[in-house]
């Protein structure tokens, strides 16, 4: 151990409990747990209440799960992790300046900040959806939709997407999916009209043409891409999108547009104007020292194949690698306060990140991103539709609940 090591002390604060903080929170942990000598105090701070994995939405409503077996409540008790203050506060505001958290009760300094408080829901930014349609990221709005789609007898569902970017590009084709099968079950499905708008040319680019529009044509779901939601006219049923284009609905379930979460729209010196916080692709460092974004919070982007630039996808599993890579900077830094700057990590980054993506009829796909050896040119693996693979994903879900939260049995 360095001497430095050995005196200094470093606070290191971790806002919001999701995929990113309780990653990053989980891989300092276990470095303390076993007795490693770099002299972390480690604070996550989470407004708490229920939590849910989002990928189970699709789950509870296609009926396989029911809500109270997916969620965990955020509680000191509840979260497993030894070495870490757990604290159940609302944040209410960062003095990045003065390396200074402000929640409701308290003041915390800290060292070193992850930011991962993930996004909010604008629906008003679409006039008239949030009386229209059911958001489909919201368990609640999930559960309501189940029950509405049960007594429904024929006519127009519109599953679709009403801004970029958002969590998760592929699940609006899991849930449309999971909608036509609804559907058959309430016999109903020869007269429903199933559409799927997105402003998306494909969710993703890499799989959509091997196997998404596929699935999407043998459900004989109508899909408009590149079609950018306006406003609706709940009174008429009727979306309108760019370029005069409109279509009327009967039920309809989407992704409500999303930006950084409230707090950090209130936060302009670290975020752009709709809440996203700029970072270092490869090692998520914010313009302020110390500080750090994992996350759908953060504001990078990548650049696909034909040079589309786009914001960097969404997702659990890129979080997950984000918040272990910088807890692993993190404990680097603390080791070694004299290096200057974490040139080779101590675990191999240039695995890929997995995402399985549920298909139709049982089906699934997975699909591997490299995002780390040239975070602005990502890499992409395909792996061909194959059974079972909806029960791998069950079980994904399950192993994060267990490694995070004692109540998940
Ligand atoms: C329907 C759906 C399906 C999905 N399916 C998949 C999938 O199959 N695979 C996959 O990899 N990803 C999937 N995702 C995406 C995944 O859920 C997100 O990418 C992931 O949750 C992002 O993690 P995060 O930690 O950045 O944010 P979050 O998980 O949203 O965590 C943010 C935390 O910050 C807390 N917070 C916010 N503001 C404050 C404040 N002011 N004070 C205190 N606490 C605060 C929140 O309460 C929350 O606990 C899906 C998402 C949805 C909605």
């Amino acid at each position: 151990m360095t001497q430095s090591s050995q005196n200094k002390r470093t606070r290191v604060i971790i806002l919001g409990g999701g995929f990113a903080g309780l990653t990053a929170a989980k891989t300092l942990d276990e470095h303390l747990n076993i007795g490693n000598d770099a002299n972390l105090e480690v604070t996550l701070i989470d407004r708490g209440g229920s939590k849910y994995i989002g990928a189970t939405n699709q789950f509870v409503l296609a009926g396989r799960k029911q809500r109270e077996a997916v969620c965990n409540n955020f509680t000191p008790d509840s979260v497993k992790l030894n070495n870490v203050n757990i604290v159940v506060d609302e944040v209410t505001q960062l003095a990045l300046a003065h390396k200074k958290v402000i929640t409701q009760t308290n003041v915390y300094e800290f060292d070193c900040l992850i930011v991962s408080l993930g996004i909010d829901y604008y629906p008003e930014l679409v006039p008239g959806l949030k009386d229209a349609g059911y958001n489909l990221c919201s368990m609640d709005d999930v559960i309501k939709f189940r029950q509405e789609l049960a007594e429904f007898n024929g006519g127009t569902v519109i599953v679709g997407v009403s801004g970029l970017p958002y969590k998760c590009p592929p699940v609006v084709h899991e849930m449309s999916y999971v909608v036509h099968d609804l559907l058959v079950e309430h016999g109903v499905r020869d007269k429903t009209a199933l559409i799927f708008t997105t402003p998306f040319k494909a969710a993703v680019p890499v799989v959509n043409p091997v196997v998404m529009q596929g699935m999407m044509d043998e459900c004989d779901i109508k899909c408009h891409y590149e079609w950018n939601m306006q406003s609706i006219d709940s009174a008429s049923k009727t979306i309108h999108y760019d370029e005069g284009k409109r279509l009327h609905y009967d039920l309809l379930l989407c992704t409500y547009p999303q930006k950084g979460a409230t707090l950090l729209l209130e936060t302009p010196d670290l975020c752009n104007d709709d809440g996203w916080i700029p970072v270092n692709g490869r090692d998520h460092r914010t313009t302020f020292e110390g500080v750090y974004a994992i996350g759908d919070n953060c504001a990078n982007k990548v650049t696909f194949s034909g040079g589309r630039v786009e914001p960097h996808p969404k997702a659990g599993g890129f979080a997950l690698v984000q918040g272990e890579y910088v807890a692993q900077v993190i404990i680097h830094d603390a080791l070694h306060p004299e290096s200057a700057e974490w040139t080779s990590p101590p675990f191999e980054m240039s695995k890929g990140n997995g995402c399985i993506i549920e298909g139709h009829g049982g089906r699934g796909v997975m699909f591997e991103v490299n995002f780390f050896d040239n975070p602005d040119k990502p890499s992409f693996q395909v792996i061909e539709p194959k059974e079972g693979l909806v029960e791998e994903k069950m079980a994904w879900v399950d192993s994060h609940r267990h490694t995070w939260f004692n109540d998940s049995d």
